[in-house]
């Protein structure tokens, strides 16, 4: 019945998982669910009032434009400006997405013939590779190790294999390793796409979830980045917007109005009201204390379960930005998360899910109540302390 695009999609790997997560709660046990990258902070209220106002406008009750309001795009240029300082002209490099998924996944499409390599990084968010699939071409991996900060080593690539790649889709704070790249890396990024001839996606809803002092940079940075990049961002992560679906893509004019060419095809745009809480979000000084109040949050929690995580044995750097902890257990990690499930009703996601790269790993996500993350460190505690006495 499936086409071939279909069929030729990566096995749905956590059937087991979510099986044993089924099965504990039918045993009575309070799961605690660490597996879903999903933020359970609520969105601030004065974004939420700005929804409210602007649904009763009735300019926003009709087709929204497909490129997104000009008031919603002014308001990404001048965040970006503000916040990377750098400049983008709202009418011709920004668009507005449906999540910066639906960007991640059309984008391919506008620039991908059939057969044409892509490359992806592995582990990595699934999208990046069935994009490519769905748009017909050929992904090329790029392995993320931690001996190299889980950044690609671009000196391994064949020059004949770079010089075919059309494009190349990868994002910095990483879902699911957790690291960062510097303007150092992202440099070297932009010179290899410009020698190769690669248009370059930079996917990076998680500028604004960091721990250190330094905001993690945005590719956009580099001189020079323009020619060849564009930027996927999003409110989901930054604002706790993730169900409201509002992102943008920011960039090099012309693969800007690739991406618009297809999505012009096939959705009608955000809903206004959306966007104008959007543009609330992103100009608000309020936003701000809230984004502060929540980086605190997840740092807290990351260190709890850091501790909880190290005294199980795992192997785990604290991530410098992202909700998550990429925790090596060195052996088949579909069986380790099941284990865990079982014997501690905690879910975490196995690393293979993110790729063949990923496999020794299993990922852990902090976007539960600070409560319950205790609660799961309580239990690895228990056990531990059991198991060693
Ligand atoms: C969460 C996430 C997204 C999706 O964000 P939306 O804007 O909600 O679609 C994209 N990329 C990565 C790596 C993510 O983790």
């Amino acid at each position: 019945m499936y086409a071939d695009r279909i069929k030729s999609l990566p096995p749905y790997l956590f059937a087991a998982i979510d099986k044993a997560k089924l099965e504990a709660m039918a045993r009575g046990v309070d799961v605690i669910d660490l597996g879903v990258g999903d933020p359970d902070l609520a969105t601030p209220p004065h974004i939420i009032e700005a929804l409210c106002e602007a649904a009763k406008d009735t300019d926003n009750h009709q087709y929204p434009s497909y490129e997104g309001k000009l008031s919603f795009r002014t308001a990404v240029a001048d965040w970006y400006t503000e916040t990377f300082g750098v400049r983008v002209d709202p009418e011709s490099d920004v668009l507005a997405l449906i999540g910066s998924k639906e960007g991640v996944a059309h984008a391919p499409m506008a620039f991908l013939n059939p057969g044409d390599p892509a490359l992806v990084p592995d582990p990595a968010y699934p999208v990046y590779k069935t994009a490519v699939l769905f748009a017909g071409g050929v992904p090329v991996t790029l392995p993320l190790k931690s001996e190299n900060r889980f950044l690609p080593d671009l000196d391994s690539i064949p020059a004949d294999q770079a010089r075919k790649a059309r494009l190349a889709i990868l994002g910095y704070p990483n879902n699911p390793t957790g690291a960062c790249a510097d303007l150092a890396f992202f440099r070297e990024l932009v010179e290899f796409a410009q020698d190769y001839d690669i248009i370059l996606m930079h996917d990076n809803p998680y500028s604004e979830v960091y721990f250190g002092k330094d905001r993690p940079p945005s590719i956009l940075q580099v001189d020079g980045a323009r020619e060849v990049a564009v930027e996927f961002h999003s409110l989901s992560k930054t604002y706790n917007m993730t169900g409201w679906r509002v992102g943008s893509v920011v960039g090099n004019p012309e693969i800007v109005e690739g991406i618009g060419k297809v999505k012009s095809n096939i959705d009608s745009g955000i809903f206004g009201a959306v966007q104008d809480a959007g543009k609330v979000a992103l100009r608000s000084p309020e936003s701000g204390k809230f984004v502060a109040q929540m980086r605190e949050t997840y740092q807290r929690r990351i260190k709890r379960l850091y501790d909880g995580l190290t005294k199980l044995g795992l192997k785990v750097d604290k991530p410098e930005a992202t909700f998550y902890l990429w925790a090596w257990i060195g052996g088949d990690s579909g069986e380790f998360a099941q284990k865990l499930i079982r014997r501690l009703g905690i879910v975490a996601t196995p690393g293979v899910g993110f790729g063949k790269y990923g496999e020794g790993y299993v990922r852990f996500s902090v976007t539960q109540p600070t409560e319950r993350i205790e609660m799961a460190v309580a239990r690895i505690e228990k056990m531990v302390a059991e198991e060693g006495g």
